[in-house]
C-alpha cells in the first residue's frame, strides 16, 4: 500500500512538473500563422427566414467527411457569418475517447481545428502524460462549430470570445451527436462548465460534479448501450489557477483507468 502511494506521488509530482514546464512557455498566438485572410459571408446574419434554426439531419452522412462538408457550409445561426474557419474536430474515428469543449476562439477560428492555442497546448501535455496518448488517438470537438464572437464584425481581434448562447448550442448540437454516432466511443470528456452542462443537461458547475463518471443522458446506440462521461476542468481554468492541476489529474487517472479495464 505503501508502495502505491509513493508511486502515485511520484507519477502526481512527474504530472505537474511537465505542466509546469508547458506553463512556463510563452503562448503560442505569435507561432501560429494565421492563414491568408479567407472572405467570410458579408454580415452576421440571422438564419434566413422559413429556414429552421436547428439542422435537420434528414440524411445520416455516409461517413464523417460529408457531415464535416454539411458543417463547412452551415449558416443554421449567425455564427456561420462571421466565422473564418468552420472548426469540425480533430483525431481518430475510431478513438474510445471524445474530449468535447464549448466553442472555437480566436486561434481555432484562424486555423481550423480545435484546441491549438495555448489551452490545446496543455490539453496535449495532459493526454500525454498521464494517458500516453497523441490528439491523433484521440477524438476532439465543440460543441459549436463555429467561434463565438462579442463582436463578429472583428474576427482578426484578440479578446473577442464570448460563450455560445442556447440558440446557438441548439442549433449546432446535431452535428456533435452525428459524430459521436459515427464515432462510437466507450468515453467523453466534458471540458468546462458549459461542455459539462450541455452535455449532461444540468446546471451545476464543473467543480460540483467533477470527481465521478456519468451516462451520457442521449441514447444514441439504443437502451443499456450508455456512453460513459467524465466531466473535467477546462485546460483554459489550469491556465488562470494551476491549483486544478491536481483534480484534473485524477479525473485523467479515472479516465485511464476506465479505458484499460472498461470499468468506472
Ligand atoms: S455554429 Fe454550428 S449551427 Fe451555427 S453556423 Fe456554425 S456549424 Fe452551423
Amino acid at each position: 500500500m505503501k508502495r502505491e502511494l509513493a508511486a502515485a506521488a511520484r507519477d502526481l509530482a512527474a504530472y505537474v512538473k511537465s505542466l509546469d514546464e508547458n506553463l512556463a512557455e510563452p503562448p503560442c498566438g505569435a507561432a501560429v500563422a494565421p492563414r491568408p485572410a479567407k472572405t467570410r459571408a458579408a454580415s452576421p446574419l440571422p438564419p434566413p427566414a422559413g429556414e429552421p434554426a436547428v439542422p435537420q439531419m434528414t440524411k445520416k452522412p455516409a461517413d464523417m467527411d460529408s457531415l464535416a462538408e454539411q458543417v463547412k457550409a452551415c449558416r443554421k445561426c449567425g455564427l456561420g457569418h462571421a466565422r473564418l474557419n468552420a472548426v469540425f474536430g480533430v483525431g481518430s474515428y475510431k478513438a474510445k475517447v471524445v474530449f468535447v469543449g464549448e466553442g472555437p476562439g480566436f486561434q481555432e477560428d484562424h486555423k481550423g481545428e480545435p484546441f491549438v492555442g495555448r489551452s490545446g497546448q496543455l490539453l496535449d501535455k495532459i493526454l500525454e502524460t498521464v494517458l500516453g496518448l497523441k490528439r491523433s488517438d484521440v477524438y476532439i470537438a465543440n460543441i459549436v462549430k463555429c467561434h463565438p464572437m462579442k463582436n463578429p464584425e472583428t474576427p482578426e481581434a484578440h479578446g473577442n470570445d464570448r460563450p455560445p448562447t442556447p440558440e446557438e448550442i441548439s442549433a449546432c448540437r446535431p452535428y456533435l451527436d452525428e459524430q459521436l454516432r459515427a464515432i462510437r466511443p466507450a468515453c467523453i470528456v466534458t471540458l468546462g462548465s458549459v461542455a459539462t452542462k450541455v452535455l449532461l443537461g444540468i446546471d451545476k458547475g464543473i467543480s460540483t460534479v467533477r470527481g465521478r463518471a456519468y451516462d451520457y443522458p442521449v441514447e444514441l446506440f439504443g437502451p443499456g448501450h450508455p456512453i460513459k462521461v467524465i466531466p473535467t476542468y477546462h485546460p483554459a481554468a489550469l491556465l488562470r489557477n494551476p491549483n486544478l492541476k491536481r483534480d484534473t489529474w485524477e479525473d485523467m487517472k479515472m479516465l485511464k483507468s476506465f479505458l484499460e479495464t472498461g470499468k468506472l
